[in-house]
């Protein structure tokens, strides 16, 4: 068996050397022939001197350095795209992931299933992060249909073919599982003991969750609607535009024969109710119409949208610059 332990850094020179220490220890213990890739996104503190001098020391450290901060999500691209190990094992640098869980990941993969999320059931983490991840988790969970307490757990366990086959950009890496379990991927989670951050501070605030519900939307309608949008935004636009239409026509009638009654079939003074529903008449032909121009864009959108899946050739450039490998 051969393990690729996929590690991207941020700014954690200090976490990094005990990091490896524990990797080294486990991988031993249960002797597991091993690579770590440490793929330095951008860090300006010494981390990629800690990682230089670790991959002199060891032949089976591989570094990346990038040329700028490109995020988690290119860091693991990248590292996915170097590892050439059986199973890629992912975890976060700063020493909150415990590498002694790497043997429970391994035995879940051994089950059968090709994904194994961590579980951080007692997190060490703030509240103002630890709460809003509860609602994002559930949300995630109940919308894509692959139900995890924890997808964003940095600790992660792939069969190598899903880890090559995933679509990784933007900050998509919170999506991992939902992306493998839409393409029939079997995804599991195991619990893992999460650990206080010892040294340096988390990258992310609070627009995370901002960003993950975008992200959440995003990854959503492309798993569901990527391979055929107008399945969406036609079937959306051509019901907007059809319910519109159908009061367009309605109170343009209601309309017109307010009108022609009230001036040609009696000499009385419009009455108050007919007024009124004149009014509202009104009031609805406008609102029928931005109906009618929504639905009609919606499907419009849909089209240019079918042609962009129809001739859409996957991107062959990476989502990151490399600036040294080790
Ligand atoms: N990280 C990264 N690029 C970034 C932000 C974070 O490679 O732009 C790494 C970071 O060094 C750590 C992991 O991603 O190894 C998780 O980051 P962090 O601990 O800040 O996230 P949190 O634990 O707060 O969710
Ligand atoms: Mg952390």
């Amino acid at each position: 068996m051969f393990l690729s332990i996929v590690i991207p850094v941020f700014n954690e020179e200090e976490s990094l050397p005990i990091l490896f220490g524990q990797i080294e220890k486990v991988c031993s213990e249960h002797s597991y022939e091993k690579e770590v890739i440490f793929v330095d996104d951008g860090s300006t503190d010494g981390s990629w001197n800690v990682i230089r001098s670790l991959a002199e020391q060891n032949p089976e450290v591989h570094a990346i350095r990038f040329r700028r901060n490109f995020g988690k999500a290119a860091g693991l691209e990248a590292g996915f795209k170097a590892a050439t190990g059986q199973f890629i094992m992912t975890m976060d640098a700063d020493l909150q992931d415990d590498p002694a869980e790497i043997p429970n990941f391994l035995a879940k993969l051994d089950e059968g299933f090709d994904l194994v999320s961590g579980w951080k059931k007692i997190r060490h983490d703030p509240w103002h992060k630890v709460y809003p991840s509860r609602v994002f988790n559930k949300m995630v969970s109940s919308l894509t249909g692959v139900h995890l307490h924890d997808h964003n757990c940095g600790m992660k366990c792939y069969r190598a073919e899903v880890a090559h086959s995933l679509p990784i950009f933007g900050e998509r890496h919170r999506f991992l599982p939902v992306l493998a379990g839409s393409r029939g991927w079997r995804v599991t989670e195991v619990v893992v003991q999460h650990r206080k951050r010892e040294f340096g501070h988390s990258k992310y605030g609070f627009s995370r969750f901002m960003k993950g519900f975008m992200d959440l939307l995003s990854v959503h309608f492309v798993t569901k609607y990527g391979q055929h949008p107008q399945h969406l935004l036609g079937v959306y636009g051509t019901f907007l535009f059809a319910f519109s239409f159908l009061f367009f026509l309605l109170s343009g009638c209601g309309i017109a024969a307010h009108r022609i009654y009230w001036n040609y079939f009696t000499d009385e003074a419009p009455a108050m109710w007919s007024q009124i529903l004149n009014y509202v008449g009104f009031g609805v032909l406008f609102l029928s119409m931005v109906g009618m121009i929504l639905g009609g864009t919606f499907f419009a959108v849909g089209l240019a949208a079918e042609l962009l899946t129809a001739f859409h050739q996957a991107p062959t450039a990476e989502n990151y610059d490399v600036a040294e490998k080790l």
